[in-house]
């Protein structure tokens, strides 16, 4: 087992990383830029380093500057947590070549996993169902045209190497093709420099169903079940519960075991998640993530595991601490995104909070970097928070998010919290009974 982990993260998911390390007795390194000298995980790990100035590429993107703190603090892995350089092959292949294990999978898989037309070809070839759509990339407005007579409309034009709801661009009638074709390439080429785009067929009212699933490495893995995550704004999640209000438990099984069984056959190594748009009975997979997903404490939640301790140990080469029939879920979880956000617009919101307090009691989790007194710098991420309930049964656990929601005080800045309030006032809500558009629907009617 590693003596020492550098977290190349920050906010509550390296918290979240610190505190598995500090449960096995392992020593935890954060880095920090010069705008976080005073956040939460530099407080909170045994040691810091600060590797850099505010803007992302200049710290928390700089793979030099993170290979050297961990040069110069003895660290021997490091957990890239979500986001920043998690999903960067180039970075865990120079993790590797300097003698240091990465805490996730391996380049080779990243790379496969993060071009989406790749991605889609290998879940083909390994049985799990795909979205109809392109066979691979569309080179030209002709072929696109081809395609889409062929699929029928409406058809969504993806960017292969899109992420974050970006380089994605509906055409609802064969009129809206070409700009759909173009704007989806330009915004392929500036966001992710890659203007390749393939189509699918626009399914009109999915839920997003995603597949935890867990792998050693070595042609072993398992799953945890579902997340639903249907509840998004601008194809971002807002709001995602374990067990999914519409899976029963043969469905759960059939699925959980088509992913299972596809990453032990590629020997895939740690956590990761298999999305899903799920329509009529149907699952369509849409990408694979390759590491830690924000919403994962639900899945620890309803099956009793720490994640993230599994990472740690089958990186380090063990096996992991369970196998698939050590597992079944115990009751109802559900997280809400906290963002430093103001409504209507959702515009970022950063600055000093003057009071935070975080809610308690049975089946309560708060996930948060805040204190009283921290200044929310304007240069990451707007996520300040999750907080996830777990209860007996689904009725339960969205009482017991209305209550912790009661309790939670984040004075001086704006954030989403009145959104949830709102939302557990509507019968949907409580029924279930929603898809990926229902949120976007409801702002509109509701929050203008
Ligand atoms: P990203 O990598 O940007 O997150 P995804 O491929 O995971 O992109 O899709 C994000 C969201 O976009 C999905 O959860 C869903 O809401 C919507 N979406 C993606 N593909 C389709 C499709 N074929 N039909 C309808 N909606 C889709």
């Amino acid at each position: 087992m590693f003596d020492k982990i550098l977290i190349a993260n920050r906010g509550e998911i390296a918290l979240r990383v610190i505190r598995a390390c500090r449960e096995m007795g392992i020593h935890s390194v954060a880095v920090h830029s010069t705008a976080d000298a005073d956040a939460m995980h530099v407080r909170m790990a045994d040691e810091a380093i600060c590797i850099g100035p505010p803007p992302s590429p200049d710290s928390y993107l700089s793979i030099p500057a993170i290979i050297s703190a961990c040069e110069i603090t003895g660290a021997q892995a490091i957990h890239p947590g979500y986001g920043f350089l998690s999903e960067n092959a180039n970075f865990v292949q120079i993790v590797e070549d300097h003698d240091l294990t990465f805490i996730g999978p391996t380049a080779e898989h990243i790379r496969v996993m993060g071009d989406k037309i790749t991605a889609k070809d290998t879940m083909k070839k390994l049985d799990v169902p795909c979205v109809p759509g392109s066979d691979g990339g569309v080179p030209d407005l002709d072929t696109a045209k081809k395609v889409a007579a062929d699929i029928g409309f409406p058809v969504i034009i993806k960017a292969t190497a899109g992420g974050g709801g970006r380089g994605m661009k509906l055409a609802e009638t064969a009129e809206d093709l070409e700009s759909a074709f173009f704007t989806a390439r330009a915004e392929g080429k500036a966001a992710f420099g890659n203007d390749e785009v393939y189509i699918e067929k626009y399914l009109g009212r999915p839920r997003h169903i995603e597949i935890q699933v867990f792998g050693d490495g070595k042609g072993n893995a398992i799953h945890l079940g579902e997340r639903d995550c249907s509840l998004q704004r601008r194809h971002q999640k807002v709001f995602e519960e374990a067990p999914g209000p519409a899976i029963d438990a043969e469905t759960r099984a059939r699925i959980g075991k088509v992913c299972a069984d596809a990453v032990a056959q590629i020997n895939y190594i740690g956590a990761g998640t298999i999305e899903f748009l799920y329509e009529d009975g149907e699952f369509y997979f849409i990408e694979m993530n390759t590491r830690l997903q924000v919403e994962h404490p639900v899945t620890e939640a309803i099956f009793g595991v720490d994640l993230v301790r599994e990472q740690i140990r089958v990186a380090a080469g063990l096996p992991m601490s369970f196998g698939q029939d050590d597992l079944t879920i115990n009751g109802h979880s559900i997280e809400v995104r906290i963002n430093a956000e103001k409504l209507p617009n959702f515009s970022p919101c950063p600055g000093r909070i003057t009071q935070y307090h975080a809610p308690g009691g049975l089946g309560v989790r708060m996930d948060s970097a805040l204190y009283d007194g921290y200044s929310i710098p304007p240069y990451y991420d707007s996520l300040i928070g999750k907080l996830i309930v777990h209860g007996r049964d689904r009725p339960e656990a969205l009482a017991r998010l209305n209550r912790a929601l009661g309790e939670l005080i984040v004075d001086g800045i704006d954030t989403t919290i009145p959104l949830f309030s709102a939302l557990l006032a509507e019968k949907d809500i409580h029924t279930g009974d929603y898809n990926i558009h229902w949120l976007e629907k409801w702002l509109a009617e509701n929050v203008g």
